[in-house]
């Protein structure tokens, strides 16, 4: 049997562990929940597309829309429970999520200026979502890809 110590070096070869998350950060649960109900909703889509400003989390360029799931705390949702700030380095966390909210709203607008629909999904509206029947989604998606 092999020991922990004759595992291969590529587990622990900094790059391959850099994919790995990078392969985490891409399939987080929030986006697979929005990405499998698109689906069953017959709604076509390409994910993470760099090409367009921010990078959007699902999109079809073709049809112009654009949207983002975004995680409540990094993100800064306001009012939500999953967003609260750590009371250590206070500043320097509200400091961080200003700047990711700015980023987020230059991108949504250089979107819209380009011509797409842009819509924000929070990561705690997908907790919802993940326990209601399938082609159950909140008004405001349905309506978005109505369009
Ligand atoms: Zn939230």
């Amino acid at each position: 049997m092999q020991s922990a110590l004759e595992r291969p070096s590529s587990w622990t070869d900094p790059a391959t562990s850099k994919r790995m998350a990078r392969i985490r950060q891409r399939d987080t649960r929030p986006e697979l929940v929005v990405r499998a109900r698109l689906r069953q909703l017959g709604i076509h889509y390409r994910c993470n597309y760099s090409g367009l400003p921010g990078s959007p989390d699902i999109a079809n360029k073709s049809k112009r829309w654009a949207v983002f799931v975004h995680g409540c705390f990094w993100h800064g949702h306001i009012g939500c429970s999953k967003a609260t700030v750590p009371k250590r380095n206070r500043s320097f966390w509200l400091e961080k999520i200003r700047t990711n909210r700015r980023r987020d709203r230059r991108n949504e607008n250089a979107l819209r200026k380009v011509g797409f629909a842009v819509l924000v999904i929070w990561e705690c509206e997908t907790f919802k979502w993940a326990r209601k029947p399938e082609n159950d989604v909140p008004k405001a998606v349905s309506y978005f890809f109505r369009r």
